[in-house]
């Protein structure tokens, strides 16, 4: 029987403000979608706590035993300056600064977006579409949506009616704002823009000359807007009708309140059942964002090359650091509080180790059912990793206990903890312990040192002429699948694996 058979997960669900049983659409399947990154510029650490927070999600459901299909795209078009409805493209503005084809662009910050990812140990989604790759049925749904008369087309720009949408659904569920406001909000001018009302928004985009990336419509040459490619691409690969939809806090509103009310008018249904929402992450109290530059890269993390900081961090003690705040929370970005989950989570890798080595004994002080039932309850909370996380600590202090003999462990409940430890700490939090990798490598480099004294050695016998003694090495490292090779310059080796 599947976990989720006899666990309650709940899910803080944005749209409703309450933590609500997960009932997925189909019993036991999973499709979640995630809004991706616009590839313009290396992806920051804000970014990337947004995306370790899906993956936190994602890997919990994973391990429950549902069958998901993740779904998270590329914006690799569309997406103007500020959000806005108007300006550059944010990828042909750095194309055109870089003088490189927007597709490398895209390219370029697409793989800087991967390599990251991966050495935070995100698992990849099950599908990735771009916005460019879905031009003809982003195209396809802005017909429908026009043809339902929500959508008017005006000098070869088409835009969402959002007044007449309203009178039958509601324009400001997500994000709580109410029409009026946004009417009296919105900045533009009666007469600068072409729209019927000035919160009304674009489907698609007439291309000006010298707007790069570009399309032709049924309403000429073009782009689409933002929203529209998480619509097509969540309903195409997720149906009209799924069961997560995640992003960071800021995508709320307009981008996910658009995505609702396209959703509705293209197809008539509600397209997510739960919204969820990443909390930012601040530096110096303010949100990291790629546009005001107020950053800091991951790379800059890994080698500590960036005068805030102190040292190097490794990519676990980050992600570490990231899961030690609730993914609902804002957390603030220090060298601190950094440096201080990093002594944490060397806590827990050590008591890892003890934990190997640990003795059983005959009985048990501890109650590790009932200690184990505690941490699937935080998870079941909403993903609730910091009190998960506090529960670990909870057991190594049990281990150090039983390592200091002040407890007692018996073989059952060693194995129990070992499992469960190993379950949350690697499977659901993706951390990883780079200690043992560097440790090979150390041994690896070790081993090289080794034999290049073998080399030394056997070089000295054949001085001597003690072929007997150099022919043993000789053989003895091609055993050991080292193959030695006598040039002019010297004796080189290969390792063959
Ligand atoms: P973007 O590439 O700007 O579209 O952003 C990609 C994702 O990162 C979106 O889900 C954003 O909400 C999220 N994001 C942007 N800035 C931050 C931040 N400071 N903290 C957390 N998430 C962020
Ligand atoms: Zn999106």
């Amino acid at each position: 029987m599947a976990l989720y058979e006899h666990q309650s997960l709940k899910i803080y669900n944005s749209i409703t403000g309450e933590k609500e049983d997960f009932q997925p659409i189909t019993k036991g399947y999973v499709g979640m979608y995630v809004c991706g990154p616009t590839v313009y510029s290396n992806v920051h650490l804000g970014n990337c706590r947004t995306f370790i927070s899906f993956d936190l999600v994602f890997r919990y459901l994973k391990h429950l035993g549902y069958k998901i299909r993740y779904v998270r795209n590329i914006t690799d078009a569309g997406h103007l300056e500020n959000d806005g409805e108007e300006g550059e493209d944010r990828i042909a503005k750095k194309a055109k600064v870089m003088e490189l084809e927007p597709m490398e662009v895209v390219q370029k910050y697409s793989i800087d977006f991967h390599q990251i990812l991966e050495k935070f140990n995100n698992l990849p989604p099950s599908i990735e579409p771009t916005a460019t790759g879905h031009i003809i049925e982003q195209i396809e749904t802005i017909k429908t949506i026009i043809d339902k008369g929500l959508a008017y087309q005006v000098n070869g720009n088409v835009y969402f009616d959002v007044l007449k949408y309203n009178e039958k659904h509601h324009y400001g569920k997500l994000s709580g704002r109410k029409i009026e406001d946004l009417i009296s909000n919105t900045r533009e001018l009666a007469g600068q823009s072409d729209k019927k009302n000035p919160q009304d928004f674009a489907l698609w985009k007439k291309a000006e000359p010298q707007h790069i990336m570009r399309w032709p419509s049924p309403w000429g040459i073009g782009f689409p807007g933002w929203h529209l490619e998480c619509t097509v691409m969540s309903s195409k690969y997720l149906g009209d009708e799924f069961d997560i939809h995640g992003g960071g806090m800021d995508l709320k509103f307009p981008h996910h309140e658009c995505e609702i009310a396209q959703g509705q008018a293209a197809t008539g249904k509600d397209p997510v059942n739960y919204w969820m929402h990443a909390n930012m992450l601040t530096l110096n109290g303010k949100k990291m964002s790629k546009s005001t530059g107020n950053n800091i890269l991951p790379r800059e993390l890994f080698t500590g090359d960036n005068e805030t900081l102190s040292k190097s961090y490794t990519a676990p003690v980050i992600r570490f650091f990231m899961l030690q705040a609730n993914y609902r929370s804002i957390l603030d970005f220090s060298d601190e509080a950094l440096s201080a989950s990093e002594k944490g989570f060397q806590k827990l890798m050590e008591s890892l180790s003890t934990l190997k080595v640990l003795k059983a004994s005959k009985t048990s002080d501890f109650n590790v059912n009932t200690w184990k039932d505690k941490c699937y309850e935080a998870m079941n909370d909403d993903f609730n990793s910091p009190i998960l996380i506090a529960h670990l600590f909870e057991a190594v202090k049990q281990i150090n206990l039983a390592k200091s003999g002040d407890k007692r462990l018996s073989r059952e409940s060693l194995d129990l903890l070992s499992k469960t430890m190993n379950d949350f700490i690697f499977e659901v939090m993706g951390l990883e312990d780079l200690e043992d990798t560097s440790k090979s490598e150390a041994n690896t480099d070790d081993f090289k040192e080794l034999i290049e004294f073998m080399i030394q050695m056997r070089n000295h016998a054949r001085l001597n002429k003690d072929f007997e003694t150099s022919d043993k090495i000789r053989d003895k490292l091609l055993k050991m699948d080292v193959e030695l090779k006598d040039q002019k310059e010297g004796t080189s080796f290969t390792i063959k694996s």
